[in-house]
C-alpha cells in the first residue's frame, strides 16, 4: 500500500514512458507506477547503500526487474549524458537537498519534460529554482497525512522565464489560488510559529542581526496574512 503522498506523487508522472526516481529508497514509487503501466521503464536512484538494497530488494519481489533499473550514486549522475527521460520525480527531501541535485545535474535534464517534486520543508527552495532555471509550475497540490503536511510541485520546461512574487515563491502560486482547507492550516500554523519565533527575537538584546530577524519575520507574517 503507498503512502497518500506518494500516491500523488505518482499520479503526476503517470503516463509517461520513462521515468527517473531519484532518492528512491524502497522505489517504491516507480515499482507502484511499473505495476500500473507494464510499458513503463523506470530508474530508481539512491545515494545510500542500505537503501540501495531495499531498492533493489522491492524491485526482486515485485518482479519488475525488466521495468526498473536500480542505480546506485548522488542525484542525477545515475543517469547517463543523453539518456532519455520524461519525467524525474524527487520525493520525501527537504526544499534545498531537490533544488541542488536539480542543480548539481542541470546537464542531465535536457529533454525531460517534467520535474515532480515533493519537498517535505522549505518548497520555496524548490520554486525559486524552477524559475531561474526555464521552467514553470504547472500543477501544485498540497495534502495531510499522519499530521504532516506535503506539497508536490510539478514543472515543465518554458521557453519564457516565469516570473514568481516573493508570494507565490513561498505559498505556492497555485496552491495560493485554491487556499484548500490544508492550505490554510499550513499557513496559519506557519504565521503563529513565527510570531512565537519574534516574541522571542524581541525579547533579546538588540543587535544588527536580531534587527535583520525581526525584519524578516515581520515581512513573513505580513506576506501570509496579505495572502490568506
Ligand atoms: N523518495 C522516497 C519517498 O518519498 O518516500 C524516499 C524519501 S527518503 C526520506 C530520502 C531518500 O533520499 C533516502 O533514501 C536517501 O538515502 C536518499 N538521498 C538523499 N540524498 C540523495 C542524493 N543526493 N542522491 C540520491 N539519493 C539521495
Amino acid at each position: 500500500q503507498l503512502s497518500h503522498r506518494l500516491e500523488r506523487v505518482a499520479s503526476y508522472a503517470a503516463g509517461f514512458h520513462i521515468v527517473a526516481d531519484i532518492g528512491s529508497d524502497h522505489a517504491y514509487l516507480p515499482c507502484y507506477l511499473c505495476l500500473k503501466d507494464d510499458s513503463l521503464k523506470a530508474i530508481a536512484g539512491e545515494i545510500n547503500e542500505g537503501p540501495y538494497q531495499s531498492a533493489l530488494k522491492q524491485v526482486r519481489l515485485s518482479q519488475l526487474e525488466d521495468q526498473i533499473d536500480v542505480r546506485k550514486g548522488s542525484g542525477l549522475n545515475v543517469l547517463h549524458q543523453g539518456e532519455e527521460i520524461d519525467v524525474l520525480t524527487i520525493a520525501g527531501m527537504g526544499g534545498p537537498l531537490i533544488a541542488s541535485i536539480l542543480d548539481e545535474g542541470k546537464d542531465k535534464l535536457m529533454g525531460v519534460k517534467r520535474l515532480v517534486l515533493q519537498p517535505n520543508v522549505a518548497s520555496h527552495a524548490v520554486r525559486q529554482w524552477i524559475m531561474d532555471h526555464h521552467y514553470r509550475i504547472v500543477a501544485e497540490d498540497i495534502l495531510e497525512e499522519d499530521e504532516k503536511i506535503y506539497e508536490v510541485i510539478v514543472a515543465e520546461p518554458s521557453e519564457a522565464k516565469v516570473a514568481y512574487t516573493e508570494t507565490e515563491l513561498w505559498l505556492g502560486p497555485i496552491l495560493m489560488q485554491h487556499q484548500t482547507s490544508v492550505f490554510k492550516k499550513k499557513w496559519e500554523h506557519e504565521k503563529t510559529s513565527w510570531k512565537r519565533v519574534l516574541k522571542q527575537v524581541q525579547l533579546g538584546n538588540k543587535s544588527v542581526e536580531l534587527e535583520e530577524k525581526q525584519a524578516d519575520l515581520n515581512r513573513k507574517i505580513k506576506m501570509v496574512e496579505e495572502a490568506l
